[in-house]
């Protein structure tokens, strides 16, 4: 017999100090299970498609903080402008620049990760160290107010080499630690470390994450 999504939940965070967040990754998946896993009081919900985002924020209880974790294009920033709690996959500064309009249209700021390219594979979205760094200290950077840059996000080499893994989140961990020792030593709002999925999350917590994005290992398996 499988467990229940609460079941799941409730496993998950045993494992959890108290300061990890739980993103739950509910993509492709339909409302019911969701409202399954807010009824074990999950909040936190992670989806990838704008389309499917917007669908569910519509449906779904309104004190529910949606995250984007997927690639987001930037003609569909607005869409999600009005109510997104963070965007964890910020990957150029073109983007960054549309999110902070469309916040500013919004009235409001909105909560961002730089994701950083952390894994071997070519495919991968992200900032490289360098990139990073230009884009840190850059005027365009400098004059956007309605953006709030709250941390990093990372995924590790999709592999069962778990040495590969544990060398890439700790590159991901020591570039965060610098960056806020560099850039955010008088805020204490650069402070969340997005690393860490169903297969690699007790790595990704020994490693000094605070955000773990979990689907599979709560929902189930995808098609
Ligand atoms: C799908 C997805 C996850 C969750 O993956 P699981 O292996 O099901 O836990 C986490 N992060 C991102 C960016 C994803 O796209």
């Amino acid at each position: 017999m499988m467990n229940s999504i609460r079941e799941n939940i409730q496993i998950i965070r045993k494992t959890l100090s108290k300061e990890i967040c739980l993103v739950a990754v509910s993509k492709t998946k339909p409302d019911n299970l969701l409202m399954e896993a807010y009824k074990a009081d999950q909040r936190v919900f992670g989806e990838n498609k704008v389309q499917e985002l917007v669908g569910k924020y519509e449906r779904l209880p309104k004190d529910i903080q949606w995250h984007m974790i997927g690639h987001l294009q930037r003609n569909k920033v607005k869409y999600i402008a009005p109510f997104i709690a963070l965007i964890h996959g910020v990957d150029s500064q073109r983007l960054l620049k549309e999110i902070n309009k469309r916040a500013a249209q919004n009235d409001r700021s909105i909560d961002v990760l730089l994701q950083i390219h952390i894994a071997k594979e070519e495919s991968k979205f992200g900032f490289d160290q360098e990139e990073v760094n230009q884009l840190l200290t850059s005027e365009a950077f400098l004059s956007m107010k309605n953006v709030n840059v709250r941390g990093l996000m990372g995924m590790a080499t999709f592999t069962e080499n778990n040495d590969t893994i544990t060398t890439e989140f700790m590159d991901l961990k020591s570039l965060f630690d610098t960056l806020k020792q560099t850039y955010f030593k008088q805020s204490s709002d650069f402070d969340i470390l997005s690393m860490g999925m169903t297969n690699d999350y007790k790595i990704a917590q020994a490693c000094g994450s605070n955000m773990l994005r979990i689907g599979s290992a709560i929902f189930g398996p995808r098609n």
